[in-house]
């Protein structure tokens, strides 16, 4: 089978990029290296192109028709909630542009199975303890709002073209599967401590007064290669015969709060760290935990690591390891 990714030279695309590899697959790798690594796509042919430019659904087309593609994931796009407040044109003219001209060029190509980088930012801020794909999304800023109108936009090629796609709304994604596909130029929480370490400086807790038993927020953290195989099993889900759904959360049905994602950096580097309490970040709910039962009921997939395997994994890689 033939994929082409795109943004596959980024952190999460390019752990895919590997795992199609291993598989024996076929892949073509679209990026425009801004925030990829040319390096990272070994193995696979690379397209350097933007996707957002005039010319792109040509481009692509022509792509998706010379390598005989049987699907697309899509990655490329811009993901700090907080440039997105500061910067929605940017948004809306690259995330939902880019996903526009990726759709028209498979219509014209006649590609059919398509996988979208969703997120949990849709749902913005619910007040319930698990998160079901079911509950109403109601996105609270430029970025949510995009991968929010993505999936609308991928239901509606489904119905004009026959296509078959599937959202996957990722929860916070970190660690690293290879010591060279590190999470350099991710701004997450884990790669923020990291680097605050690296330089000398102590992580900021961003408001220690949420309603949670230790004030910190609480999130649900998964890891990239965990993430990496939910899209290899929506590939399969997508290639078979039944499919009742287009959207899946991806998490691992468990929160962590940042308290204890710091201390599980200390345990991952062999030393204590001492957060400094900082201001709260507006639009940050007090806790995200995904229900993973749709996911693992039709995917057939579950995480299988934890947040230390998760944070020793992001720190062997930066040491190389
Ligand atoms: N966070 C923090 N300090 C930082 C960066 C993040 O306390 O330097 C918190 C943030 O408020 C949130 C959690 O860590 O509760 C995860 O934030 P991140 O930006 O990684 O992902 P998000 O949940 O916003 O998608």
């Amino acid at each position: 089978m033939t994929t082409l990714v795109i943004g596959g030279a980024g952190y999460i695309g390019s752990h895919v990029v590997r795992l199609l590899l291993k598989r024996g697959e076929h892949v073509i790798v679209v990026d425009d290296l801004s925030t990829g690594f040319r390096e990272r796509t070994e193995g696979a042919e690379l397209v350097e192109l933007d996707v957002t430019s005039p010319d792109a659904v040509d481009k692509l087309a022509f792509q998706l028709r010379a390598c005989g593609a049987d699907s697309v994931i899509h990655f490329a796009a811009h993901k700090q909630v907080g440039e997105s407040v500061q910067k929605p044109e940017m948004y809306w003219h690259d995330n939902i542009g880019g996903l526009a001209n990726v759709l028209a060029a498979c219509a014209s190509a006649e590609v059919r199975d398509v996988v979208f980088s969703s997120s949990a930012a849709v749902y913005g801020m619910p007040d319930v303890d698990l998160v079901t794909e079911d509950l109403q999304p109601q996105p609270i800023n430029p970025y949510g709002a995009t991968k929010y109108v993505g999936e609308w936009m991928l239901a509606d090629a489904e119905r004009a073209h026959g296509m078959r796609t599937v959202a996957l709304r990722y929860f916070n994604v970190a660690g690293a599967g290879w010591p060279d596909l590190a999470d350099t130029l991710v701004m997450n929480l884990v790669p923020i401590i990291l680097d605050a370490v690296e330089a000398g400086r102590d992580p900021i807790v961003f408001g220690d007064d949420y309603d949670t038993p230790d004030g910190t927020c609480i999130r649900d953290y998964v890891h990239v290669l965990d993430l990496a195989d939910a899209h290899i099993a929506a590939l399969d889900y997508l290639r078979g015969e039944d499919r009742p759904h287009r959207v899946f959360n991806v998490g691992t049905g468990t929160g962590s709060s940042v308290l204890e994602v710091i201390e599980a950096v200390g345990r991952a580097l062999g030393t204590e760290l001492t957060p400094t309490m900082g201001e709260r970040r507006p639009g940050d709910p007090a806790r995200l935990i995904c229900s993973t039962e749709r996911i693992e009921q039709t995917l057939g997939w579950s995480s299988s690591k934890d947040l230390d395997d998760i944070v020793r994994s992001a720190v062997e890689a930066r040491q190389g390891r």
